[in-house]
């Protein structure tokens, strides 16, 4: 098969065996790669309401028909598990070549299943699998256990590995590959540490081939001078340019825990100021011509290094938590890369228990005899601390915003900022009405990377207020996102190629596959995809409209100041978005996948299981 190396490697780490499964044509067609591969894998092999942290949970690290062919993004992983924070699907995109190399060592996926009685690390040497012991790989950081593992076996080794965060089970805890890029979201890091697994390593000598050498060629030769004229600003500051244009010109910047949405701060964490005082050098995923990434360096600490922060990570632990100190956030984010912990989940849940220790309802006793308030640095460097060693207040901070709220009580629930349970990163849903019924409707939650910003940042005020034809718009844009993260290439691409599917897309993919497919037909393939996703959660949760939803402050307070001062999004402006998106998407009332749309995608699988659940709405 073009674009594909044919064949899954199954890990069982209770037994210490490997398998070779074949990859079916049928299944590559239907479901395309990344989170398509995941969520049925997941969905067929994973017994409802498995505990994500026991040895039954299963991780799937999955590339795509572009992964290992030169193109923007063509490095990058996607992970996939049941989540430990949100008890629910979720998919997390890892920067770097990691999918390049699992491809060159012969492989579309690996499963993961079980548990080893012992750290362990996992070596893969062109399809020759061995399992080592990790035990003094325990403990140390995500970067170092890897630099360890290339120094012991060889440096043209790619890895994965967890931190400490992962070992002690931190819901959020993430997976850092190639060196320090995350897979962040959904605390897949724990899974991996539930199961013993510190480090996984590979390396081959096998090359994906197109299908059609020529039109790729000539395909990927416009986008990259198209793509590195478009995106100069991100070559030259990476993602912290835009944290001057959301704050100034669209009001839209989380801070303080959404108390307010423009932050006075913002100067001296925006990307002309990391540009100018911290920067080192560029870095890029495997293929990519645009060179986002940054590395930046403490002015405090000069000896600090930091792969980032990027915006997300600005926003989750500057304006969040009100800290206005680029040296603190080059400082907090190679803390949170070292410990493997989510940025956005930590700076967030960090947020809101300043403004919980600001109102009086957390006292300084109660959170270790620090001073939590907004704007101390200090704090948030020892409160991460004590996350990853789930030290004192660590352990509750731990647990994200969601559990922290039902623990405390109090009505915190009002502020807690999440969605299904994952914390939101940093574009408003206030502001933008796609970005609000996105969350609420993603798989995965709190995520902006299955809806996206960019078209309606585009837009003037007075359209980014209205309500109607932002659920068509989202869903459109979902079908891009699947499909993006599907291939496996970087959302960024979007900006060249575009945020629907189109002819540009059918192009890349069947130059890729050979699979010639309509348009129609690449569109069935994303909505398959997230819908069988809905289908997952759908039946862990035995519930659907109730999830789909945004906090109490989004919905309930206005904006109070700045650009897009008294913009909010109502109870009522949500529900009209939520039924347009269920017709669009041929789910029922309930937001429940109907039957017929479940036949027509060949999800019939799924229909018992849906059935069973939409019984309970009647
Ligand atoms: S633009 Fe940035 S995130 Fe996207 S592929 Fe390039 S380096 Fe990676």
């Amino acid at each position: 098969m073009y674009g594909y190396m044919g064949k899954l490697l199954y890990l069982d780490l209770t037994k210490r065996e490997a398998k070779e499964v074949d990859l079916e044509e049928r299944f590559a067609r239907e479901y395309l790669g990344g989170p398509g591969f995941g969520a049925k894998i997941l969905y067929e092999e994973l017994r409802e309401g498995t505990d994500p942290l026991s040895p039954e949970n299963i991780v799937i690290v999955t590339s795509g028909p572009i992964s290992g062919i030169p193109f923007m993004g063509a490095g990058r992983s996607t992970f996939v598990s049941k989540s430990p924070l949100t008890l629910g699907w979720m998919h997390s995109n890892m920067g770097g070549s990691f999918a390049a190399s699992m491809k060159y060592a012969g492989y579309d996926a690996i499963v993961i299943k079980g548990r080893s009685s012992e750290p362990v690390a996992v070596k893969i040497d062109n399809g020759s699998v061995e399992f080592l012991s990790a035990s003094d790989l325990w403990g140390k950081s995500a970067i170092e256990a890897q630099e360890i593992f290339k120094e012991k076996y060889g440096r043209d080794y790619d890895t994965f590995a967890i931190g400490p965060a992962g070992e002690n089970l931190v819901r959020y805890a993430c997976v850092i590959g190639s060196g320090t890029r995350a897979a962040g979201r959904g605390g897949l890091g724990a899974v991996l540490g539930s199961k013993n697994l510190k480090v996984l390593g590979l390396r081959g000598n096998n090359r994906p081939q197109p299908y059609n050498r020529d039109v790729f060629d000539k395909f990927r030769a416009n986008f990259i001078e198209a793509v590195t004229k478009k995106l100069s600003n991100l070559t030259k500051y990476g993602t912290p340019y835009l944290v001057k244009v959301i704050n100034e010109v669209h009001g839209g910047l989380g801070t303080r825990n959404f108390q307010e949405e423009v932050f006075e701060g913002a100067s001296g964490i925006s990307g002309e100021t990391f540009r100018e005082k911290h920067y080192v050098k560029n870095t890029a995923c495997f293929g990519c011509p645009v060179a986002c990434s940054k590395v930046f360096r403490s002015l405090r600490n000069p000896k600090i290094t930091s792969e980032g922060p990027e915006y997300e990570s600005i926003y989750a632990l500057g304006s969040m938590c009100g800290i206005d100190d680029a040296s603190v956030l080059i400082e907090a984010d190679r803390k949170c890369d070292e410990y493997g912990i989510d940025t956005i989940s930590a700076g967030v849940s960090i947020a809101f228990l300043m403004e919980c220790y600001e109102k009086g309802i957390l006292t300084k006793a109660d959170v270790d005899g620090i001073d939590a308030k907004f704007g101390n640095g200090e704090a948030l460097l020892a409160l991460l601390d004590k996350i990853a060693k789930k030290e004192g207040i660590g352990e509750l901070l731990a647990e994200g915003t969601k559990r922290m709220a039902e623990r405390i009580g109090k009505d915190t629930w009002k502020f807690a900022i999440h969605a299904r349970g994952l914390e939101i990163p940093g574009h408003s849903p206030r502001v933008l009405k796609v970005m609000a019924i996105g969350y609420a409707l993603s798989n995965r939650g709190g995520s902006h990377h299955d809806p996206r910003p960019g078209p309606e940042y585009a837009m003037s005020f007075e359209d980014k207020r209205k309500v109607e034809g932002k659920a068509r718009l989202c869903y459109e844009i979902n079908l891009w996102t699947t499909l993006g993260d599907s291939l496996i290439i970087c959302h960024f691409a979007e900006n060249v190629l575009g945020t629907s599917l189109n002819e540009n897309y059918l192009t890349l993919v069947n130059s890729l596959t050979g699979f010639g497919y309509s348009l129609e037909e690449l569109r069935d393939v994303s909505h398959r995809v997230y819908t069988l996703q809905r289908c997952f959660n759908i039946r862990e949760k035995k519930l659907a409209k109730e999830e789909d939803t945004l906090p109490w402050r989004i919905l309930n307070e206005r904006i109070p100041s700045g650009p897009a001062q008294g913009f909010g999004v109502t109870p009522e402006e949500l529900n009209q978005m939520l039924k347009e998106s269920y017709l669009l998407r041929g789910w029922d009332e309930n937001g429940i996948p109907s039957e017929s749309e479940l036949r027509r995608l060949n999800l019939d699988f799924a229909i018992d299981d849906m059935n069973s659940v939409r019984g309970k709405y009647i």
